[in-house]
């Protein structure tokens, strides 16, 4: 951004850092994000985007979540998605679930699906088998994951037989036939890596196995991701680095859930939720306004992917590909 003389404007950042991930960045006011947003930019990508879109979905647990799910997957396909995912439950409760929505979205949308698969609670043979009975039915996609303990216990301990960690599950998932694999990374580090480092080699360890994609977990400061990229890069790391998307249309859920994944939610985004309990549309509004300004931001910087965690509703993730220039059947705006 450049003032009135022309001479480049100096970010304003206040007093206090965050502290988190790979480094540590300036605590930002929302006095700062006005005068950082770019407002002179135009808001959706101005030439022919080449943008690669995925949705994350979770496998429907009663009817009406099932309905809420098709419906929600009518509505986003028309966007071309490069793939859709659909979810694991902890220690592979919704194995069939999973499996029969995989199965169903791609038979019916011809989008590739993938299947998210973990390590907890099964042997090698188990999850062989599953990922064997997939590459059957033509599912060619797997996100890879060790997966979170069972409910109820605190520490997750590899299952004796299974697979230990994430990377040996792509290696071993490799071996059943040439999968699209995508792992997770954590651009503010996964809360159980014994450092940084620890877990920046493990992401650099599960593409050494054969991995094509990272997705990351969700962050709320855009930096954070950036520099992680940056990171990856730097080590030599070529596959694609996609950031997750998560829109907060419920900021309680999302600090409840930001505390166990360890991600830093900045107070101007608690402040910008404040007083909207009881308000769900104009919750929804906020949120697809902050969503879409962070992928801008990130288009900005270069990133060409993104993955929506949709929590099966379409509406956010439509609205925020709508703003990044996505139009039905992949009819791209040109600006
Ligand atoms: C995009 C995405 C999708 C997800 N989908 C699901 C899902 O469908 N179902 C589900 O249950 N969970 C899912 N999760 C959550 C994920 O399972 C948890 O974050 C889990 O705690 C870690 O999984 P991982 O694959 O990153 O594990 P890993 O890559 O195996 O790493 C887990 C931890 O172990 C450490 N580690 C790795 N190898 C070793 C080793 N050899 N010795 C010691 N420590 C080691 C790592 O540094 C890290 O701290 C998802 C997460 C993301 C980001």
């Amino acid at each position: 951004m450049t003032n009135e003389d022309g001479k480049l404007q100096q970010n304003k950042w206040k007093s206090g850092q965050v502290v988190s991930g790979y480094g540590t960045i300036p605590a930002r006011t929302s006095e700062d994000i006005i005068g950082d947003s770019g407002l002179s930019l135009p808001f959706i990508p101005p030439v022919e985007s080449n943008l690669n879109v995925s949705f994350e979905f979770f496998p429907p647990k009663t009817e009406k979540m099932e309905a809420q799910l098709w419906d929600s997957v009518a509505q986003l396909a028309p966007l071309s998605p490069e793939f859709v995912s659909v979810t694991y439950g902890a220690g592979g409760t919704t194995r069939e679930r999973t499996h029969d929505a995989v199965i169903r979205i791609q038979k019916e949308t011809g989008i590739p699906a993938a299947a998210h698969l973990t390590c907890v609670g099964s042997t090698k043979e188990e999850i062989d088998a599953i990922a064997q009975r997939y590459w059957d039915e033509g599912i060619r996609h797997i996100v890879a994951l060790r997966g979170d303990p069972p409910e109820g216990s605190q520490k997750y301990v590899p299952h004796p037989g299974g697979y230990d960690y994430a990377a040996d599950l792509v290696a071993g998932l490799k071996k059943i036939g040439d999968f699209d694999i995508s792992v997770a990374g954590y651009p503010e580090v996964h809360p159980e890596a014994l450092s940084a480092e620890a877990d920046f080699d493990n992401v650099k360890r599960k593409v050494d196995a054969g991995a094509n994609r990272i997705i990351t977990q969700f962050f709320m400061e855009p930096e954070f991701f950036l520099r992680y990229r940056d990171k990856l890069a730097a080590a030599g790391i070529t596959v694609p680095v996609v950031p997750g998307i998560l829109p907060v249309n419920n900021f309680e859920s999302v600090r409840k859930f930001s505390k166990m994944c360890n991600t830093y939610l900045p107070d101007w985004l608690e402040l910008l939720f404040e007083g909207l309990d009881n308000q769900p549309k104009t919750r929804n509004l906020v949120a697809a306004t902050v969503a879409a300004e962070q992928c801008r931001v990130l288009y900005r910087n270069g990133v060409q992917n993104f993955h929506f965690y949709t929590l099966n509703r379409a509406e956010l993730a439509l609205a925020i590909c709508h703003m990044l220039g996505l139009r039905e059947n992949a009819a791209k705006v040109v600006g």
